[in-house]
């Protein structure tokens, strides 16, 4: 991909004008730092500041969660001598949850907004469109204006995938924007689509009490994704009373007097009360300027960018999931500063894909930074693997918790740490120390020699890393 040279290093950053087209994580944080390095910005957003990873997707879904989290919490606390009498029934009051969690969105949306306009960051709510390289045209309720820039920076994100026979109602069939709408928990949550968004409403919406249908179209739930990892996983779910239907691919969804038939290509149908079709998603990348302002897009329509955030036009950048690198929030956010870095010549390190730590939210939690098993298997690197089991740890004894293991990945010969996964309650503190290992290239010898509180889940880290030591 060529990219083309962008604007000289040497600008007066003072006089730099960047427009930032979506108020998500990849826009707000870059806006954020060129904004307190002096530029002049324009953040120009439809919805609301914060984006989908703060209106719908990220803070919504995981609020969601704590409480689901909680109700697994009691439905598990049988098994650490905890009875309840029999009139002392728990149940979630989704109306409140649901109330709480979009507050919550709203209240992060308006504190972004206010942190952003006390730097001078001037915020459009209208939509945006590139009419060329430097000027873009915004509709909002005062009517289209044109705003003229030296830079600007795309953090449009990305928006539901359809299918055209399972169209979301927001009654009935929903995708993940509208479920927050339930005012009672359903009585059959199918949900279609087993990737991580499926996989984590499938498990909230379990914790909260739903009867839940999980299609597969694959031979296990989240593919792609360490599949030590998605087993435990999906045992659990299996445990939990939650009927996965693997190698099953929906064809059509289809409202009936009470609910839901969800036709699968095989001819079977599934009844259930509600659907949520979480078959992933795809970039706003249509519409906007894109191609007339020479940027270039993937087959998929993400925008092609490289390691610093450049797209093929000149002076313009992208981040965030219309990218189509990593879909996280973290990524996103990463890719908006480096993007304003190389922006305002400032020193810049590319993105570094194998340092970046992710969680799944389903219950257990599962975290995985670096590399892979699968990259072990398909040769890209050489490493040796310990997977330790969460049952043998006294802390999980301690706490009933019987499902789960840490696995260390060393590369062989050097015994650095290159990789790690945890499977467990609260994975995604876990993860910690393995993120910092990969990031700091520490030898297994710096983590096993390394102090953990007795007893604690971050022993089975470090006991992992012991086992990887490199014998001279
Ligand atoms: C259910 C769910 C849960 C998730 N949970 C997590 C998580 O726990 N952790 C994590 O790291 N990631 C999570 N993600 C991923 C995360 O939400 C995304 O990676 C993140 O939102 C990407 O940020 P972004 O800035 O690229 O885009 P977005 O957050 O999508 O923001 C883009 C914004 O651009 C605006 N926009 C688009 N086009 C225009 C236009 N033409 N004019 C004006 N405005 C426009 C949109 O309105 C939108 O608000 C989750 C995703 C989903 C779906």
């Amino acid at each position: 991909m060529g990219h083309n040279q962008c604007v000289p290093n040497q600008l007066d950053l003072s006089s730099l004008r960047l427009t930032v087209l979506g108020g998500g994580p990849g826009g707000y944080e870059a806006a954020l730092v060129a904004a307190s390095l002096g530029a002049k910005v324009t953040v120009v957003e439809r919805q609301g500041l914060g984006g989908s990873a703060v209106l719908t997707d990220v803070v919504p879904s995981k609020t969601l969660i704590a409480t689901a989290d909680t109700m697994t919490r009691f439905t598990d606390a049988a098994g650490l001598g905890v009875r309840f009498s029999a009139d002392s029934a728990v149940f979630a009051d989704l109306d409140k949850v649901n109330q709480r969690l979009l507050k919550l969105a709203l209240d992060q949306s308006s504190d972004i907004r206010a942190t952003l306009e006390r730097l001078g960051v001037r915020v459009i709510i209208g939509s945006g469109k590139l009419l060329d390289d430097l000027r873009m045209e915004v509709e909002e309720d005062g009517g289209k204006s044109i705003i003229e820039a030296d830079a600007v920076l795309l953090a449009v994100g990305a928006t539901p995938r359809e299918l055209p026979s399972a169209k979301p109602d927001g009654e009935r069939i929903f995708n993940w924007t509208q479920l927050y709408n339930l005012r009672e928990i359903p009585e059959h949550l199918i949900v279609v689509g087993s990737g991580v968004t499926g996989a984590e409403f499938a498990s909230a919406y379990n914790g909260l009490g739903s009867k839940v249908t999980l299609v597969s179209s694959r031979d296990r739930v989240l593919p792609g994704e360490d599949a030590d990892a998605a087993e435990v996983l999906e045992g659990v779910f299996r445990d939990r009373g939650m009927t996965v239907l693997s190698r099953s691919r929906a064809s059509a969804v289809d409202r009936t007097d009470d609910g839901v038939l969800v036709h699968l290509a095989d001819g079977r149908t599934v009844e259930g009360s509600h659907c949520l079709v979480a078959v992933g998603a795809v970039p706003r990348t249509a519409g906007i300027g894109l191609e007339e302002a020479g940027v270039q897009l993937s087959e998929s329509g993400h925008i092609e960018v490289d390691g610093v955030s450049r797209t093929t036009a000149s002076n313009i950048y992208a981040a965030g999931d219309c990218t189509g690198i990593f879909a996280l929030a973290s990524v996103a956010a990463m890719q908006g500063r480096i993007a304003i870095a190389h922006l305002m010549g400032d020193s810049v390190t590319p993105i570094k894909l194998k340092q970046v730590a992710s969680n799944i939210f389903t219950s257990p939690e599962i975290a995985t930074v670096g590399v892979t098993e699968e990259d072990l298997a398909s040769g890209r690197f050489q490493g040796d693997v310990v997977k330790l089991s969460l049952h043998t740890n006294p802390r999980a004894k301690m706490m009933n918790v019987k499902d789960g293991f840490v696995k260390v990945i060393s590369r062989k010969g050097s015994g650095t740490v290159i990789g790690g996964v945890v499977v467990g309650p609260r994975a995604s503190e876990l993860i910690f120390p393995l993120a910092l290992a990969v990031t700091k290239k520490l030898h297994v010898d710096d983590v096993a020699s390394t102090f953990t509180v007795y007893p604690s889940l971050t022993g089975s880290i470090s006991e992992a890393a012991r086992r990887l030591h490199v014998h001279l």
